[in-house]
C-alpha cells in the first residue's frame, strides 16, 4: 500500500495500548495482532483475477471467452457431464467438453447451477419440476459466511473519506490525484487497517477480526454522513452457524434462495458481543480515542450483552465471503472430493469459494484464487494422466 492514512494509523497504535502485538504479516506464523491488511494491489491500482490471469492469456489459440452468458444446465451422458447449455440474450446454445466441464460460479450459483441441472435435493427438485439425475442433499447445503456488527463514531477532526468526498471540488481533486499520480484516498482500500483477536474466553486462535473503515454511512453502499465519521468493524472469523442456498423455480434467471442464518449458533452470538466489545476498546484507547468525537451507534447507553446482540443483529450484515455450498470432503453430504471432482460423476469439477469445507479466518478471495491455481494444475496432472 502507498499512501497510509493518519486514522489507520492511529487505530493500529490503539491496538497496541490495548495489548495487541503489531503483526506486519497476517500471512505469516501467527495471524493475532495489528497492522494494514495485505491487499492484492499493485501501484495503487487493485487487480482482479480478470486481470491478472486471464488478460494475458487471452489470445491463447485454446481460449474462447463468451461474455454475458448465463449458463442454465449441464448436460449429461449417463454419470458424465458432456457438456454446458447457455443462454445467449434468448438464444439457447450449448457447448461440449473435450474433457470435463468446470463450474465456478461461486457459492451462490455453482450449487444453483447444478440444482438446476437435476443434481441436489431430490424432493425440492421434483416439488419445482426439475428432472432428478441425483439426490444429493449436500449441495446448497453448509453456507457458511462471515457476519460482522459494525459501530459508527464521529471523528472531532474532518480528515475521513466522508470529507475528502463531500463537495465536488474534494471529488475532482481525489480524483486528479489517483488519475496523475495513483495516490490518496482513491489509492487506500476503505478497510485497510485491523486487529485479528481472541475475543471469546475459548478461543485460542482468532476469532474476531476489528477493523477501521476510513468512512461511515447509514447503510452500507449508501451516501456518507455529512459529517467527519469513521465506521469500526467486527468480523465474526469462525462462524459455527450454516445455511443454505436453494433454487425456487427451474427458471435459471430467478435468483436462488439465500438463507445464511447468520448468529444461529450460540457460540457465534458470544463471540461477536465480545469482539465488538473490543472494538469499542480499541477506538476508546488514547491513541484512537483523541481522533473521536463520539460513538453515535449503537451509543454508550447499549452496554448490556442482549442489548448489543439485539444492536448487531439489526445493524450487521455480511461481508460477502459465502462459502461451503459445494463442500470438499468423503462424508456423505460432502459435494466434491479433494481434487474437487464431484462425488459420484465423472468429467465435472467444481472450482471455486463454495468448496470451502469452512469459510477461512480471513478475506477469501486470495483463499479462492489459491483454490483457482490448485484447480488448474489437478485438472492438467488429470488429463495428462487420462483419469
Ligand atoms: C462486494 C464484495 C466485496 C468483497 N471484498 C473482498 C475483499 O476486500 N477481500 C477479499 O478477500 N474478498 C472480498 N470479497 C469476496 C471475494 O470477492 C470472493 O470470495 C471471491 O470472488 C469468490 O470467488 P468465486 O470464484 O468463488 O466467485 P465469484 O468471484 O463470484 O465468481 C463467480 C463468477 O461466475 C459468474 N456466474 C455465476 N453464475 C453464472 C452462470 N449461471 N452463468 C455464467 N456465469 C455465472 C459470476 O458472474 C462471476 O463472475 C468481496 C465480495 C464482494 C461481493
Amino acid at each position: 500500500m502507498r499512501d497510509r492514512h493518519p486514522l489507520a494509523e492511529a487505530y493500529i497504535e490503539a491496538a497496541q495500548q490495548c495489548g495487541y502485538r503489531r503483526n506486519d504479516d497476517f500471512n505469516g506464523s501467527a495471524q493475532e495482532g495489528a497492522g494494514y491488511y495485505q491487499t492484492t494491489m499493485c501501484k495503487g491500482v487493485r487487480s482482479s483475477t480478470a486481470a491478472g490471469y486471464l488478460r494475458s492469456a487471452r489470445r491463447r489459440a485454446n481460449l474462447k471467452v463468451v461474455s454475458e452468458a448465463l449458463a442454465t444446465r449441464i448436460l449429461f451422458d449417463g454419470r458424465r457431464a458432456i457438456g454446458l447449455e447457455y443462454l445467449l440474450g434468448n438464444d439457447k446454445r450449448s457447448a461440449c467438453a473435450k474433457i470435463e466441464v468446470i463450474i465456478a460460479s461461486g457459492a451462490f450459483n455453482s450449487p444453483q447451477l447444478l440444482q438446476l441441472s437435476g443434481i441436489g435435493p431430490a424432493s425440492l427438485l421434483q416439488s419445482l419440476g426439475v428432472a432428478v439425475i441425483a439426490d444429493a442433499p449436500g449441495i446448497g447445503d453448509a453456507l457458511n459466511d462471515h457476519f460482522a456488527g459494525r459501530i459508527i463514531l464521529r471523528c472531532n477532526k474532518p480528515i475521513t473519506l466522508n470529507d475528502a468526498v463531500r463537495t465536488w471540488r474534494g471529488k475532482c481533486s481525489a480524483g486528479l490525484r489517483y488519475a496523475f499520480t495513483r495516490r490518496g484516498y482513491l489509492a487506500v482500500p476503505a478497510i485497510s487497517a485491523g486487529c485479528f483477536v481472541c475475543a471469546h474466553p475459548a478461543s485460542e486462535t482468532p476469532d474476531s477480526q476489528c477493523s477501521i473503515a476510513l468512512y461511515s454511512a447509514d447503510i452500507i453502499g449508501g451516501e456518507l454522513h455529512p459529517f467527519p465519521g469513521v465506521t469500526g468493524v467486527c468480523t465474526l472469523l469462525r462462524p459455527e452457524s450454516r445455511g443454505f442456498v436453494r433454487i425456487k423455480s427451474a427458471n435459471p434467471r430467478e435468483a436462488p434462495a439465500i438463507h445464511p442464518n447468520y448468529l444461529a449458533a450460540p457460540k457465534d452470538r458470544e463471540t461477536i458481543v465480545a469482539g465488538v466489545r473490543v472494538l469499542r476498546r480499541i477506538f476508546q484507547a488514547p491513541a484512537m480515542a483523541r481522533y473521536i468525537a463520539e460513538e453515535i451507534e449503537p451509543g454508550t447507553q447499549c452496554e448490556n450483552d442482549d442489548d448489543l446482540l439485539d444492536f448487531i443483529r439489526r445493524r450487521g450484515s455480511t461481508t460477502y465471503h459465502p462459502v461451503g455450498t459445494c463442500r470438499m470432503g468423503q462424508d456423505e453430504n460432502a459435494v466434491v472430493d479433494e481434487r474437487l471432482r464431484l462425488h459420484g460423476f465423472g468429467g465435472l469439477r467444481v472450482v471455486d469459494a463454495s468448496i470451502m469445507p469452512a469459510v477461512v479466518s480471513g478475506n477469501t478471495n486470495a483463499a479462492t484464487i489459491m483454490i483457482g491455481e490448485k484447480g488448474a494444475e489437478m485438472i492438467l496432472e488429470d488429463a495428462k494422466a487420462g483419469t
